[in-house]
């Protein structure tokens, strides 16, 4: 029952001052969306080197996942951070994603859906 939205319906822009915005990030492994502060931030950094910025204010391209390991285990392990970074991410650097996902200390780590396919 979908009635055609008649034509007085069409979207106009508000004027003045815009609802305020909360940006909006995604995890690149789940694509789960959060705010800002709900996912973590991967920098490929001008130097090229790959590091995890908690506090999102270092510069370079970054990449979010969020808190979930379940997400880290499939960055690390796929190709999508590296994608989102369009970097190779180095041994020593999984590594070092791995312990802070290993840190993330999700305490309801028993929701394991069957992924398998
Ligand atoms: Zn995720």
């Amino acid at each position: 029952m979908n009635q055609p939205q008649p034509a007085a319906a069409r979207r106009k822009r508000p004027k003045g001052p815009r609802p305020k915005h909360v940006p909006q990030r995604t995890c690149v492994s789940c694509r789960e969306k959060g705010d800002k502060r709900g996912l973590i931030r991967i920098v490929r950094t001008p130097d090229r080197a790959v590091v995890i910025d908690p506090g999102g204010k270092a510069n370079g391209r970054g990449a979010y996942l969020c808190h979930k390991t379940v997400c880290w285990e499939r960055a690390i392990e796929t190709q999508v951070l590296s994608r989102a970074l369009n970097i190779g991410i180095a041994d020593e650097t999984k590594i070092e994603l791995k312990k802070y996902a290993a840190t993330l200390g999700d305490s309801e780590s028993s929701d394991r859906t069957a992924a398998a396919s």
